[in-house]
This record gives structure tokens, C-alpha cells and sequence, in this order.
């Protein structure tokens, strides 16, 4: 490809890209397609003869896109919502055009050296000790994943050479992620503890302390625990300090999940939510979550890099990778199980610097007090019901009556396209969820979406709460 042909290219995929941010509103939030819909319209193999630019933009267009479920319209609300936010893509398309690889400083000082200021900038917003050292990664996914693999390897080093039998702690709303992770490093499904919740769906730190010691008390060898801040179902808080004192009491690796709710802590009035996290090993938060840069982008702190290092390094470096002493500089690869990096700071610092800690604080507060309106309209409705506490941008909340009324008025809300929310169980409960967090949000999409709901559900109810019809 030219550089002429890429620019005329190049400008014609930025107009769709601006259009498609300006319109968005008019795409159906959920892709209205059947399995196999896609695949069945494109060719069953690939070109033998390159095409044109156009030829492909305009597939893109009628063959792709109607396929496409718009994580980024505003009014996304399922699972968490995310942003990819006007200088988040900047920094993604530019990044794509350097096309660098990391691995280690040499192969990419700005990349290596952006990353570390980008992440320290986001430290200090979120108030976490000036020795964390950051990395990132592409999923928090990933990011537990390192933090298990740390443990491990601390667990190891603590008792003079692998230990069988180890123990791995957390909560029964910790996210999935948390069981792979244990799983993929070898710690047996027998020996992943779902420690018991209160009534607001927080871990009970007696509940961890008596699993621990009773584990201790059979020989078994606990070893890490992985308090979540803002769970996946409802958003809850484990008692943090609590928990960072029974894991220093037992002498646990502890890695705080605070990938959702994270960057609320960029509030002051929020900032205590990250009380104990100051004595965490690891932490992981995801700015692709929210703080309006696209997917994929995880951010894994840590007090111990070089757990890490050891953890994953060989006796001695592979020939081809032997760079000679870089003055003290880090290579990102001696941290992580991949070698080669995609240069994601980059996004990071265009978001960053775009909105400033302020304007990212007011986008926040803006979300927060959008949840707090729309709770306020569930609460004001008799047919409905708050199903957990509003701690942040997440609201659980489900109709009066059946399981099946409940997943029965989340279909008929998302099969409008007008919106899209998820559900989950809370207490045997089918519950809807409402996750804001999409940066073009605003309050009309959030009311549209109350009266959509609103009067998607049954409008009077019999005095034993079942719906009329
Ligand atoms: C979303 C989420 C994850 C998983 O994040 P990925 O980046 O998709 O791997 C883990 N933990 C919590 C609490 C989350 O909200």
C-alpha cells in the first residue's frame, strides 16, 4: 500500500470512525443477527487476488457492522461498560502505526519508559504507595494470573522449594477469573476456597480466618487471598483491611480485584475505598473498564516485581535476547509469561492527559450520580426492588415476582436494541443490572432507558405480586 493510497484511506476510515461516534445512537445497542449469520455471508475462502481498500470498507460496512454488539454506545449498560473514548483511539491507531514490541527496554525505550510513567501518573490519582511497581497487561484476566504465579513462587521461596497442598482464598462473588488463574498455576479445584458472604455480599473476614487456620490445622499450606473491590454481581466492597490483616497475620500473598471499581478511588470522596490496599502485594484495575480507554488495557501494580522476575525467569536468558546492561532500565518481558508487548501506554497517556485527573473525576461523578437517579426511580416504583446496595455505577435490581417475569422483561427491554442490560443471581434471584460507565452516557439515555423498562414491565400487580395481565 502507498503512503498516498493509505492517506486516502486512511481519511475515509476516520470519517466512518467520527460519523459512527456521531451517530451511534442510531445503531441497535445488541446485534440482531443469528449464530452463523456472519460467517454465512462472507466467502467460504479467502481472495486469491488482493482487493481494493474500498471493496473492503464497504463490507466492513453492510457485512460486518450490523453483526457488531456496540459496547460502545451510551447505552450499553450490561456486564460492566466500557469507552473507547475519542483520544483513547488516537492513541490505538497511532500505536497500530509504530507497531512496536517491548519485549525489552532496548526494543522500545518509550514504549518501556511511557508505561511506567503512564501507570505511576494513574498511582498517584488512585493514592496507592509510591513503590508499586506497574505493568500492563491485557485482561485483569491476565493480570490475577501474574499475581497467583508471584504467590506461588513466594509461597516457594518461603519454604526452601515447592510446597504441595497449597491454599487459595477468596470470596463466593469473586470473579471467574480468580478460580482460572489458581487453576492454571496447579492449585487443585479442592483447594480454591469460596469463603461465605454477609447480607451485603462482602467476604466474612472471620469466615477467611477460620478457613485459613482450619486448612493450617489439616497441614495444608494457605498461601494467597484475593479480596475483590466492586464484584462482578453487585459491585460489593470486602472489608479490605480486615482481610490485609489476616493475610499478614498468616503471612499470605494478598491481590486485591479492584478491576471494575478501581478508578473510583481517583474521587477523594472515594478514596477510602482503597483503605489496605496500601498493604497489598498486588493490585489489579483495568483503565479498558472504567477510564475510557479501549480494550484491552489492565493495569497489575505490585510491591514485589521481583517475585515476579524470579517467578519467571530461566537461569539464563536466551541467547537471542542477551541485550547488553541497560543501565538499570526494566524489560517488561522478565514480568510476564508473553515476551512481546503491544505499546498500550500509549492510549493510556491520550486519555490521561487528555482529561486531566479533573475532568476524568467529573465524567465519575457524573456516572455515580446518574446511579443514584436511576436507584431513586426504581425505589420510587412500587413494582420494583433495589437488590443490593448502589455503591457505585452498577445497580441490581429486579420486578416483583417470578425468576421468569425477571428474565422475561430483560429480553424484552434488549430485544428493542434501544438499550442493553445483563442480569444475574443474587440470594437464588434473577436480577437485572445496570452498568453505567460508557463516557457519552448522559442523563436522556438513562431516563430513556427508566421509562423503557418502566413500561416494558406489567403496569398493575395482584395483591399477591404476581404480574396481570
Ligand atoms: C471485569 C472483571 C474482571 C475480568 O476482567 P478482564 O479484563 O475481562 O479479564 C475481573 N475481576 C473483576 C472484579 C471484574 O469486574
Amino acid at each position: 500500500m502507498s503512503p498516498e493510497e493509505f492517506r486516502a484511506a486512511a481519511h475515509q476510515t476516520v470519517d466512518w470512525i467520527a460519523d459512527y461516534l456521531r451517530d451511534i445512537r442510531d445503531y441497535p445497542v445488541l446485534a440482531n443477527v443469528e449464530p452463523g449469520a456472519v460467517t454465512s455471508r462472507l466467502p467460504k475462502s479467502g481472495p486469491e487476488r488482493g482487493e481494493s481498500i474500498d471493496a473492503i470498507l464497504e463490507d466492513f460496512r453492510k457485512l460486518i457492522v450490523p453483526g457488531v454488539t456496540h459496547w460502545n454506545h451510551p447505552r450499553f449498560f450490561g456486564y460492566f461498560s466500557v469507552s473507547g473514548s475519542g483520544p483513547g483511539i488516537l492513541g490505538e491507531m497511532l500505536a497500530a502505526a509504530l507497531n512496536t514490541n517491548h519485549m525489552v527496554w532496548k526494543t522500545g525505550p518509550s514504549a518501556t519508559e511511557l508505561e511506567q510513567v503512564s501507570l505511576g501518573w494513574l498511582r498517584q490519582w488512585l493514592g496507592l504507595p509510591e513503590e508499586f511497581f506497574g505493568i500492563i497487561h491485557d485482561t485483569a484476566s491476565t493480570s490475577t494470573l501474574h499475581a497467583v504465579i508471584a504467590a506461588r513462587e513466594a509461597a516457594r521461596e518461603a519454604a526452601g522449594g515447592p510446597s504441595a497442598d497449597l491454599v487459595l482464598y477468596t470470596s463466593e462473588h469473586a470473579h471467574l477469573s480468580v478460580d482460572r488463574a489458581a487453576l492454571v498455576v496447579g492449585i487443585g479445584r479442592g483447594n480454591i476456597r469460596h469463603i461465605l458472604i454477609d447480607d451485603d455480599f462482602r467476604m466474612r473476614p472471620e469466615a477467611l480466618d477460620a478457613a485459613i487456620a482450619a486448612d493450617l490445622a489439616a497441614g495444608r499450606k494457605p498461601f494467597c487471598v484475593i479480596p475483590t473491590l466492586g464484584t462482578t454481581s453487585s459491585s460489593s466492597l470486602d472489608p479490605l483491611p480486615e482481610i490485609a490483616a489476616i493475610a499478614q497475620r498468616y503471612g499470605l500473598w494478598l491481590h486485591v480485584d479492584a478491576a471494575y471499581a478501581g478508578p473510583a478511588a481517583v474521587l477523594d470522596e472515594y478514596r477510602h475505598i482503597l483503605k489496605g490496599a496500601e498493604l497489598a502485594d498486588s493490585l489489579v484495575v483495568n483503565p479498558h473498564k472504567w477510564l475510557f480507554t479501549p480494550i484491552d488495557l489492565s493495569a497489575l501494580y505490585t510491591r514485589r516485581p521481583e517475585v515476579f522476575r524470579r517467578a519467571l525467569s530461566l537461569d539464563q536468558a536466551p541467547a537471542y535476547l542477551q541485550t547488553a546492561e541497560n543501565g538499570g532500565a526494566v524489560n517488561f518481558s522478565d514480568y510476564s509469561i508473553a515476551l512481546g508487548r503491544r505499546f498500550r501506554a500509549l492510549k493510556l497517556w491520550f486519555v490521561l492527559r487528555y482529561y486531566g485527573r479533573e475532568g476524568i473525576a467529573e465524567i465519575l461523578r457524573g456516572h455515580l450520580r446518574m446511579a443514584r437517579e436511576f436507584a431513586a426511580s426504581v425505589q420510587a416504583d412500587p413494582r420494583f426492588e433495589l437488590a443490593a446496595p448502589v455503591l457505585f455505577s452498577l445497580l441490581c435490581f429486579r420486578m416483583h415476582g417470578s425468576n421468569d417475569d425477571n428474565r422475561e422483561l430483560l429480553d424484552r427491554v434488549n430485544s428493542t436494541g434501544r438499550a442493553f442490560l445483563s442480569g444475574t443471581q443474587l440470594r437464588g434471584k434473577f436480577v437485572l443490572r445496570l452498568a453505567i460507565g460508557n463516557i457519552a452516557t448522559t442523563d436522556a439515555d438513562v431516563q430513556e432507558t427508566w421509562d423503557l423498562i418502566s413500561s416494558s414491565a406489567p403496569q398493575r400487580r395482584r395483591p399477591d405480586g404476581a404480574p396481570e395481565s
